[in-house]
């Protein structure tokens, strides 16, 4: 059989794959074998087109476990962190043709190698509109976050894998002190306390360790993520806890969900390739095949796990804000950094901060009634596909209502100034927006006690004013019923 080339190894390793070239290659692919084509799931701010590549299984639809959906997003940071995007392709090609087609006998995929080809082609991390599309996941901003958050909704993987890369030398903080990060691969999870807990916990107690010890095993020393060091003097965090971020979302939507992040090395040491990609990819390469090894090992509990969750719909109270706080049981923790000037390894040590405090746990409410400001709130809820309907003529319903206002920090956002619970009118023009089907998601974008609420962003948040009523009223799920048994 002729190998394939991706388009980094037709150039040698001398530049990265073009958006074009990653689209051509894909094209390619599916002239190679069955069950396999290229998804549009949309267009990037500049008009370059979003693909997918969807492997089907070859597993029989009746066979118990059904096979294992997977959906792996490379390069979401762009030209920043271009590896994920080559890798991917050689992932595809091996998935396809090579080593690991036996997969498909378990395991449906949906590749998405380059999910920002903006800044594939503008040589940045961002988009055309210098968004972030990896913070984007509350407001939905932008076409790629839509596209991302979409193909999670309608695929519905059971598991995600999110291919980052970081720079070891961060010239304007941890550079200035000194050192640079010293690491190979790290593995973090979906890890907001709004994930429901069972997915939570199996990514986090089976999933991770399971990574850590076959990528470790395979000479690339591997650890839990770490958020960046940019000081020595900082506290130590996993990855954030927001669900601004896709891993989160994504995980909200009930799938397992996972970050790799490896790293680069200064862009101005020699390397054997352009900016050393093919050590880049390799790392990338090896990591994401160890990762489809270990779901593939775990397929007959992985299913089960997803299927029940998302039956249940995760209806136990949860927190709408969490940090990270200082660990009083593991006070201190001790991270090697590497020191620029002689490259000697040196172990320092920091707060541990991996310890997280949940504030303001509620049960999930029926309905919101959005009562003013419907405009920017009726767009927002169709760019997450929440339904709701306009409220017609007016009813009156019993509803709590509350007023806030901000907290003593940023962290801390609004808190609840005072809250009543009677009957009152709603007007025509009001949304009514039914939480059942989205589970704990609008509560976490509506609510602006949430650590995620779009009332953390300027627009939403000069909406509320802490002199009169917040505009969206609650209706909670006893007060439903009630009402339904009545008629
Ligand atoms: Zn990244």
């Amino acid at each position: 059989m002729t190998r394939l080339a991706t388009p980094l190894e037709q150039h040698g390793f001398s530049r990265y794959s073009r958006s074009e070239e990653i689209a051509e290659f894909l094209r390619c692919l599916v002239t190679e074998g069955s069950g396999v084509r290229v998804a549009a799931l949309g267009h990037s701010a500049l008009g370059h087109p979003l693909l997918a590549l969807n492997l089907a299984s070859t597993r029989p639809a009746a066979l118990h476990p059904r096979a294992l959906r997977v959906l792996m997003v490379g390069s979401q940071h762009g030209a920043s962190e271009a590896a994920g995007a080559e890798a991917l392709l050689m992932l595809a090609r091996a998935i396809l043709l090579g080593d690991l087609a036996p997969l498909r006998e378990a395991i449906e995929f949906m590749l998405i190698p380059n999910a920002n080809p903006d800044g594939r082609e503008l040589d940045s991390s961002k988009n055309a509109n210098a968004i972030n599309i990896n913070r984007d996941f509350v407001l939905l901003s932008q076409s790629e976050s839509v596209a991302l958050d979409t193909v999670v909704a309608k695929f519905a993987p059971d598991v995600i894998l999110d291919a980052h890369e970081s720079a070891i030398l961060k010239r304007k903080t941890l550079g200035r002190e000194g050192y640079v990060t010293e690491f190979e691969a790290q593995f973090d999870v979906g890890n907001s306390p709004a994930i429901p807990a069972a997915l939570r916990a199996y990514a986090e107690d089976e999933l991770l360790p399971a990574l850590i010890g076959a990528v470790s095993a395979r000479g690339l020393p591997t650890q839990r993520y770490i958020r960046e060091i940019s000081s020595t003097t900082q506290p130590i965090t996993n990855g954030g806890l927001s669900i601004r971020r896709f891993r989160n979302k994504a995980a909200l939507h009930g799938t397992l969900s996972l970050l790799l992040e490896t790293p680069m090395e200064p862009q101005a040491d020699p390397h054997p390739t352009y900016r050393n990609i093919a050590v880049r990819t390799d790392k990338q390469l090896l990591c994401m095949r160890e990762f489809l090894q270990v779901i593939h090992a775990r397929h007959a509990a992985i299913v089960p796990l997803i299927d029940t969750q998302r039956a249940t719909n995760a209806l136990e109270p949860w927190p709408l804000r969490s940090e990270y706080v200082l660990d009083t049981a593991d006070p201190v923790i001790t991270i090697p950094l590497r020191r620029r000037d002689n490259a000697e390894r040196v172990a320092l040590t920091f707060r541990n901060h991996r310890a997280v405090a949940t504030h303001h746990t509620i049960e999930l409410p029926a309905e919101y009634i959005v009562t003013a400001h419907t405009a920017p709130v009726a767009a927002l809820l169709a760019r997450h596909r929440s339904p709701f309907t306009v409220v017609n003529t007016a009813i009156r319903l019993r509803v709590k209502a509350r007023r806030f206002g901000r907290g003593r920090t940023v962290h801390e956002g609004f808190m609840v100034l005072d809250e009543t619970e009677r009957e009152r009118q709603v007007e025509p023009g009001a949304l009514r927006v039914t939480l059942r089907p989205g589970g704990r998601l609008l509560p976490m974008l509506l609510d602006p006690r949430s650590s995620s609420s779009i009332f953390r962003y300027p627009p939403f948040a000069r909406l509320i004013e802490s002199s009169s009523e917040f505009f969206i009223l609650e209706v909670d799920g006893k007060e439903s019923i009630i009402r339904s048994e009545s008629g």
